[in-house]
């Protein structure tokens, strides 16, 4: 039999930018009997989850549920809005920009990939001006769509949509606005509607607290419209029939029952604490960190504070240290799961995941994980960043809602 309780004693310590800890009240939730999803009792559980889901993405219009990973909702934006040889801006902030890209060359779009020269642009987030300089020069507006990642998980990076937004506006072009928040959905302010986003793109595993398996598009007016004239071969990730049978709370295929129990116990535990607490609690985490890792004497790779991520915290390695030779002891030593350097990132840092079921303490377990681990990799710490992470968790208690 397969082994899969690799763990000894106590709790292993996923603190991979996502999929995240899950909390206990979403398992049991999770573990209520499969019903019928044609039956009653399936409608109103479908009608709720849709509603409550909205309140997430900050939006009055319609939210597509796939049962998929966040790469079906990837495509299913692009297929459901454009046709062959559409060309769309794309930008480059790391690892998941350039998957995305690669998904719009393969589904025969014509991607035009912006960015910072070099490594920059995995270090900073979406530069709006060169956006806005790339739409005045479109007169002809052959520019179907500008595609952006807003929480880039690969680097800790978390752009401004509201910039892109504006840049749009400011050159009076057309294209749709395409935004992935698959990893900053219900950790970062997210505002689909204030933020004029045509379609928002997310995923379960990550500020949901759910287990990888759904995915989700956010979908604006515009961007109905637009899918009734769009080319691309689409079926299973078409809008229309979904939207249509969503309106009685059914899906024109077989759903992912138990995920969607756990996923209206996650908008309950969401709504319940409210959003901009949760959004408070994640910056803080976010801040706790960056200064374990400032006085560790390391660099965090996102080098622009304005758009540091409250989701997870990338810690660029001193010179000679492979990240993942640490990351590999770190999980052998301490039962402790890092997130691993991505693509143009890969050996150069490792990615502290601050969501799904943590605590300041759990927190503080982490970082002593790094801590140790780092020194036994032979890096020269310049100070105990989990000391310095505890006076800062002691020092900024969580202002509570009243
Ligand atoms: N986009 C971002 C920003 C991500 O973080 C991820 C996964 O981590 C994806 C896309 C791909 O999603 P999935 O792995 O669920 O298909």
């Amino acid at each position: 039999m397969l082994k899969l309780d690799f763990h000894p004693s106590g709790r292993h310590f996923l603190q991979i930018p996502g999929p995240s800890p899950v909390p206990d009240r979403i398992l049991r939730a999770m573990s209520l009997p499969t019903i019928d999803h044609r039956g009653p009792e399936f409608g109103a559980l479908g009608l709720e989850v849709l509603r409550k889901v909205r309140e997430v993405f900050k939006t009055q219009q319609s939210v597509v549920i796939y049962p998929a990973s966040g790469t079906g909702a990837w495509e299913a934006a692009l297929v459901n809005t454009l046709s062959p040889g559409d060309r769309v801006l794309m930008f480059e902030t790391g690892h998941f920009a350039t998957l995305w890209e690669k998904m719009a060359r393969r589904l025969g779009l014509e991607p035009e990939f912006l960015g910072l020269p070099g490594y920059e642009g995995w270090r900073n987030g979406v530069q709006a001006d060169m956006i806005e300089r790339r739409l005045k020069e479109d007169s002809g507006h052959t520019i179907k769509a500008v595609c952006v990642v807003h929480n880039e998980t690969s680097t800790g990076v978390t752009s401004d949509i509201a910039a892109v937004r504006r840049a749009i506006d400011a050159a009076r072009h057309p294209a749709l606005l395409l935004v992935d928040t698959i990893s900053g959905l219900a950790c970062a302010d997210y505002q689909h509607d204030g933020w004029g986003v045509d379609v928002t793109i997310s995923g379960s595993q990550k500020g949901l607290m759910l287990p990888p398996g759904i995915s989700f598009n956010a979908v604006s007016d515009k961007a109905v419209e637009a899918s009734r004239r769009a080319q691309l071969p689409k079926s299973f990730w078409a809008w229309d029939e979904i939207l249509e049978m969503n309106k009685s709370g059914y899906w024109p295929y077989t759903p992912n029952t138990n995920l969607l129990y756990g996923l209206n116990e996650a908008l309950d535990m969401l709504l319940d604490e409210g959003l901009e607490q949760v959004f408070a609690r994640h910056q803080r985490w976010a801040a706790g960190v960056r200064t374990a890792v400032e006085c560790w004497g390391l660099e965090v790779q996102c080098q622009d504070p304005s758009v540091y991520s409250p989701v997870l915290t990338g810690v660029v390695m001193p010179e000679g240290i492979d990240a993942d030779a640490v990351r590999s002891l770190i999980y052998k030593r301490f039962d402790l799961s890092l997130g691993t350097g991505l693509g143009k990132a890969k050996g150069k840092m490792f990615r502290i995941g601050h969501l799904g079921d943590c605590n300041d303490l759990t927190l503080i377990a982490t970082l002593g994980g790094c801590e140790a681990g780092l020194k036994l990799s032979g890096a020269k710490l310049q100070g105990s960043g989990v000391l310095a992470a505890l006076d800062y968790f002691a020092a900024h208690p969580l202002a509570t809602a009243s």
